[in-house]
């Protein structure tokens, strides 16, 4: 079978299965099993695929039509233009994260101290140590050992040197920081079961289900925080698109100044920022 062929059976046997993408998808795993960049495709789309890679695309396509997630099969997922090493256990970084990374680059400054609790695979603390000024120290936390093994994976695969404590939130983690982040579990409990089959079926629910009500974590978060950051840092929280007026309220009642709701790309509310006790 040619490559071309390859492609365009791929994509049907995707598409049969019901995998949103079909044709981005099984171009990525032609790419992935031959071992090709897409320049040199382009060019070899009238060549045979070799048996081996052949073999090798189909099994991956298997594991697709399963609705396995792309960047499971692949091991590594985009996130701010650089690749993350990801697998089961670890959530998947999202585009929507990156309105986080935008919201708190430009208060970043040289030796700040930051915590990113629930780090997963390390995705935020990694991108501002990498994209900030010199300096930083990081400290990432999560309760789940599948994370922050990920997690110290991507700081040695990244050149970046961060410190990853396995910690419920707050409790094993000492001293006082400049900023603090986190993308915490926020889905509510109930909507779980309406998830896209890659997330609901592969992703780990530890890292997506914020309790009946999906605030918990917040209020958690935001209750113990404050005892954290010195006075004048900041706290950055990713959140659903529906939960910026509550999570701002939980923000102010737990003594935060200038708490903003910060809209993603689509122009959905994003994040939410607060400042602790500034004079
Ligand atoms: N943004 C993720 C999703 O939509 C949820 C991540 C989270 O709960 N922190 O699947």
């Amino acid at each position: 079978m040619t490559f071309k062929e390859a492609l365009s059976e791929g994509t049907g046997m995707l598409r049969k299965a019901g995998v949103p993408g079909a044709d981005y998808d099984a171009r990525a795993l032609l790419l992935f099993a031959s071992g090709m960049s897409i320049e040199k495709l382009a060019a070899s789309y009238g060549a045979e695929l070799p048996g081996a890679a052949m073999k090798q695309y189909l099994h991956l396509l298997q594991r697709r039509m399963s609705r396995e997630p792309l960047q499971y099969i692949m091991g590594t997922a985009p996130f701010y233009g650089r690749d993350f090493l990801v697998q089961r256990g670890v959530l998947i970084p999202r585009f929507d994260t990156e309105t986080l990374i935008e919201a708190v680059l430009p208060y970043l400054k040289p030796m700040m101290r930051i915590l990113d609790l629930c780090t997963g695979s390390g995705c935020i603390l990694l991108t501002l140590l990498l994209e900030g000024p010199e300096g930083l120290e990081g400290t990432g936390s999560d309760i789940s050992e599948e994370a922050l093994y990920c997690a110290r994976k991507n700081a040695e695969q990244l050149h970046a040197e961060a410190a990853f404590v396995k910690s419920d939130l707050f409790e094993s983690i000492e001293g006082s920081f400049d900023l603090i982040t986190a993308n915490p579990p926020y889905i509510r409990s109930s909507v779980i079961g309406s998830l896209e089959a890659e997330v609901k079926e592969f992703e780990p629910l530890t890292a997506l289900d914020g309790s009946e009500d999906g605030l918990e974590f917040y209020r958690r978060i935001l209750r113990e925080a404050g005892s954290h950051l010195r006075d004048g840092g900041r706290i950055a929280l990713e959140i659903g698109f529906d939960q910026g007026s509550d999570v701002k309220s939980i923000m102010e009642s737990e003594g935060f100044r200038d708490a903003a709701v910060l809209k993603d790309l689509a122009g959905l509310d994003r994040a939410v920022i607060g400042v602790w006790n500034y004079v």
